[in-house]
């Protein structure tokens, strides 16, 4: 699958944010960079990295991230938005119209796809928007290009013109649109001839079939499989032609494709379709926001964000049961636990929403207090080390003092935390046992 490795560093950071309550810029710091490290590796364009992670750093840091509710989910939102700014932000659609006689030059290196792309583009628009289409054979220099159209055309059964007497693509161009008329098509395709690099007469002759046949979609086939190189094409076809859209093709190979992604944000021309294998039926229209979702390894990234932050995550109490069932809780889960009661509100404003709660009864407790000591538990837990909060053993007497000290509280605060914490975890650690014994007993004769 594309992408496949890039989705994984993305999951992998990701799950590293998620399992955090709270960020601080540290954290932000260190899954840029690891981002950063994936996206080079990917080999997305180095300079497209660097404004890509400029952005994320820079909302990341603000209000946005930080302070909110859900740190985590917060930056995996800035992190999907800007990719999806990367790729071309709003969906990219072709401009089409049944009205007018639509002609699309198909441009790009040779062995891009630009053959069988323009194929398989014609037959999506007659399927999908009802056009009828005729394919022109403009790469006069080889003769195996036209037969590999005429192939297309018949296998499709789509109309194919070509001249094999002409050697001027200008004239078989201009015929073709005179044609289309005639015949009623409203689409032209025309393939045009490509070159293993670009030169001087293969830009000139691109831009005489520009001049006299006006297309309305200047069409650039870009090889998913080719690195870097294929930023600087893209560069030097948009510069002298003025391209409107790109294809990227093969994106259904073992490649890393990073490099093709950034020919949208290099040239700032969208990604219209892409090339997912050798069949005519392989090709997609291109929707940012679907793709980035792709690359970041999920779903749809947006809504799933929405219902985390309407429920209490089920997944996380899950988690949680495995953890007291193998008696691993520790303080940072610890954390967890008093972040999701957070999430769910105040106590009080909670329990004053539920059915039959004694009113009377309610204000015999005082919510204040136990919301600031929540406040309090919260703090001692934040000024303790990783390696503390994860084995709370080793918080010995001078440990005590500098954590009193950070968070603002005492030795006696610290020491009740730690000594309730201990509580709790042996008794989970009994109940995790007494299940094993039950099902031990039940297994004998
Ligand atoms: P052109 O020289 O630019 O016209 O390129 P062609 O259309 O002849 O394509 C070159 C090769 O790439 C052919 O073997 C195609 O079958 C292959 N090809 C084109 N698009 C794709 C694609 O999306 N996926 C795969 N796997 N191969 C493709």
């Amino acid at each position: 699958m594309m992408f496949e490795g890039l989705s994984e560093k993305f999951q992998n950071v990701f799950s590293g944010m998620r399992k955090k309550g709270k960020l601080d810029e540290s954290d932000i710091k260190v899954a840029n960079r690891e981002i950063k490290l994936a996206l080079l590796e990917a080999d997305v364009n180095f300079k497209v990295v660097k404004s890509f992670t400029k952005s994320v750093s820079e909302r990341a840091k603000g209000e946005e991230v930080l302070k909110s509710l859900t740190p985590g989910q917060q930056y995996i939102k800035v992190v999907n938005e800007e990719m999806v700014k990367m790729l071309g932000g709003e969906d990219q659609k072709l401009e089409i119209s049944k009205d007018k006689l639509n002609i699309f030059m198909m441009i790009g290196l040779q062995g891009a796809g630009k053959t069988t792309t323009a194929a398989k583009i014609a037959n999506l628009l007659r399927k999908e928007a009802s056009l009828s289409p005729l394919l022109v054979a403009a790469d006069v220099y080889r003769p195996a290009a036209i037969e590999q159209l005429k192939i297309l055309g018949k296998e499709l059964n789509i109309p194919v013109y070509f001249d094999d007497a002409s050697q001027n693509p200008v004239e078989i161009a201009k015929k073709a649109k005179e044609i289309a008329t005639e015949k009623g098509h409203d689409l032209v395709i025309i393939d045009t001839a490509g070159r293993l690099q670009i030169d001087e007469t293969l830009m000139q002759e691109l831009s005489d079939i520009d001049q006299s046949i006006q297309p309305t979609e200047k069409l650039l086939v870009v090889d998913g499989m080719t690195g870097q190189e294929s930023v600087n094409v893209s560069k030097t076809f948009d510069d002298k032609l003025g391209i409107t859209g790109v294809v990227l093709t093969k994106l259904d190979g073992d490649t890393r494709g990073g490099a093709a992604l950034s020919v949208a944000y290099t040239t700032q021309k969208p990604i219209v379709f892409i090339g997912t294998g050798e069949k005519l039926s392989d090709i997609e229209s291109f929707y940012p926001d679907r793709m980035a979702s792709r690359i970041l390894g999920m779903g749809d990234v947006l809504s799933l964000i929405d219902k985390a932050q309407n429920m209490v995550d089920e997944e996380e109490a899950r988690r949680m049961e495995e953890k007291i069932r193998n008696a691993s809780f520790d303080l940072n889960d610890f954390l967890d636990q008093l972040h999701q009661l957070q999430k769910m509100g105040s106590i009080s404003s909670l329990l004053e929403m539920m059915p039959g709660v004694n009113k009377k009864a309610l204000a015999g407790l005082d919510m204040a207090a136990t919301e600031k000591q929540m406040k309090r538990t919260e703090a001692i837990i934040f000024s303790m080390t990783p390696e503390e909060r994860e084995k709370p053993d080793i918080i010995n007497g001078s440990r005590r003092k500098r954590i009193a000290n950070g968070s603002g509280t005492s030795v006696a605060d610290v020491n009740r935390l730690l000594k309730g914490f201990e509580q709790s975890r042996k008794m989970m650690k009994q109940m995790g046992n007494m299940g094993k014994r039950k099902r031990g007993r039940m297994k004998l004769p």
